[in-house]
């Protein structure tokens, strides 16, 4: 069994030295980063299409250039976050100086989830750097290639005292837990994240969850249904809908429905050809589990599109089902693959009642042109996101602040500010 007392005591020890206080040291270690993303951007694409035989392409996009430009949007700006902050003072103040320093936590906890394997780590570990902690990195195990290239690469270039990389899987993480950290950062499903919560309420520390849930997906018969789809089936299918944010499930009318299948025939034609599993455009499932547990949830319903899987490549063709039922296993949990259930409803209160009467969404896509509708949306739901007539793309407006928050949560007296997506509570209109 892993004992990790040897690599806390370092990182308290490095802590404690003071050396992450220093701005300059902090910006070293992030140019540092920097040059690893650079340096292996190959590697990286390699490890990725290793684990998940992603696309070139959709590898740059979400992991590589994602993580570049996070780091130097941080080194931009890092003079002015780390500056102490002039609050506004009562009249009692009046005459005083009054000023709020922000103090790193100490030894932080990053435990990374294997769907984005290096991004969902590095990014919150970046912020944790430059907000001075000292950071014990953990890779999912499940993307073991991705794993190896952060075991491997990253301590090359970080402080090694400062920022170890710790790996296995949930027997390791569950002993690395037992210690006691300053804050931890967890990405992944809700499963997990309640045993994460649960042993950082031992020590009463301050946790940020990254969670699934389920995406839906309205569409009315206003929007012009050729774009609509190609939007959603975007959505759905980069990673092979192993996506936090992808749309989920599709609500409806039957007449919507229809064309809805249509179109779709003709876009996944369009982009994949006639034979889709020899595209190299479309990525596969991560592993044996979550391959069979997908087939399961392809018994739902009938299908009207796709349907097809190869368990030696771990592929499954894009799959639209209909005719599922609200209490199918589809409908309960988080998809994470590329099957797409239509669940028709008369119209939008319908649409907003079944939303209504399940967890709040991460993010609630909605395809419509009539503000009145928008409106009904906007104000009788509540939901991470909100996106309108496009999905993903709102994670592309949070980009710009997408490292912000991942700070202002690392650094005291900003916690609360700006956490713009994830947790299914969070509610966000964007
Ligand atoms: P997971 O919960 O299986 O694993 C995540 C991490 O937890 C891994 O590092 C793993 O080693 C560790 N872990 C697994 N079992 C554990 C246990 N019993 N005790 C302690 N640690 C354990 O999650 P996943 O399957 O890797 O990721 C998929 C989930 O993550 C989906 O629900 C998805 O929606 C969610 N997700 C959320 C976001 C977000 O930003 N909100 C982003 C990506 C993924």
């Amino acid at each position: 069994m892993a004992n990790f007392d040897d690599t806390l005591q370092l990182a308290r020890l490095a802590f404690a030295s003071g050396k992450t206080r220093n701005v300059s040291f902090r910006r070293k270690q992030l140019e540092n980063l920097l040059r690893c993303y650079e340096e292996h951007e190959n590697e990286i694409i390699s490890a990725l299409e290793a684990d998940l035989r992603r696309p070139k392409q959709e590898s740059l996009i979400v992991e590589t250039e994602f993580m570049k430009n996070d780091i130097k949007h941080i080194l931009y700006n890092l003079a002015e976050w780390v500056k102490p902050e002039k609050p506004d003072k009562s009249f009692v103040n009046l005459l005083d100086d009054v000023q709020i320093f922000n103090d790193p936590f100490g030894v932080v906890l990053v435990i990374g989830a294997w769907n984005y394997p290096l991004q969902l780590l590095l990014v919150p570990v970046a912020a944790a750097i430059a907000a001075g902690n000292c950071v014990v990195l953990k890779p999912s195990e499940i993307a073991g290639n991705c794993a190896k290239f952060i075991a491997e690469t990253i301590p090359k270039y970080l402080d090694n005292d400062c920022y170890p990389v710790v790996c296995g899987g949930p027997t390791e993480t569950a002993e690395l837990l037992k210690q006691r950290f300053d804050y931890i950062f967890y990405t992944g499903s809700p499963r997990v994240g309640k045993i994460v919560h649960a042993a950082a309420n031992k020590n009463l520390t301050p946790t940020t969850l990254e969670l699934g849930g389920k995406s839906p997906c309205y569409i009315d018969k206003s929007v012009e249904l050729r774009t609509a789809v190609k939007r959603i089936l975007w959505g759905k299918l980069i990673n092979c809908g192993q996506t936090c944010i992808a749309p989920d499930y599709v609500l409806c009318s039957k007449e919507v429905q229809e064309q809805v299948i249509v179109e779709a025939k003709e876009v996944l034609k369009e982009w994949y050809g006639d034979n889709i599993q020899s595209s190299p455009d479309l990525s596969r499932i991560i592993n044996q589990n979550n391959f069979q547990r997908l087939l399961g949830l392809m018994k739902s319903g009938r299908v009207a599109v796709g349907g097809k899987y190869d368990a030696s490549e771990r592929y499954i063709e894009p799959t639209i089902l209909v005719d599922v039922k609200q209490d199918d296993a589809i409908m309960e949990e988080e998809i994470f693959g590329p099957i797409l259930p239509i669940y028709t409803v008369e119209n939008a209160y319908d649409a907003i009642k079944f939303i209504n009467s399940r967890e709040n969404p991460l993010v609630l896509y909605i395809f419509t042109t009539e503000t009145e509708v928008l409106d009904l949306f906007v104000n009788s739901t509540q939901s991470g996101g909100l996106c309108v007539n496009d999905t993903i793309m709102h994670y592309a407006a949070y980009l710009y602040l997408n490292c912000f928050p991942h700070l202002s949560q690392l650094l005291p007296n900003k916690i609360g500010k700006n956490h713009l997506y994830s947790t299914c509570s969070q509610t966000l209109k964007s």
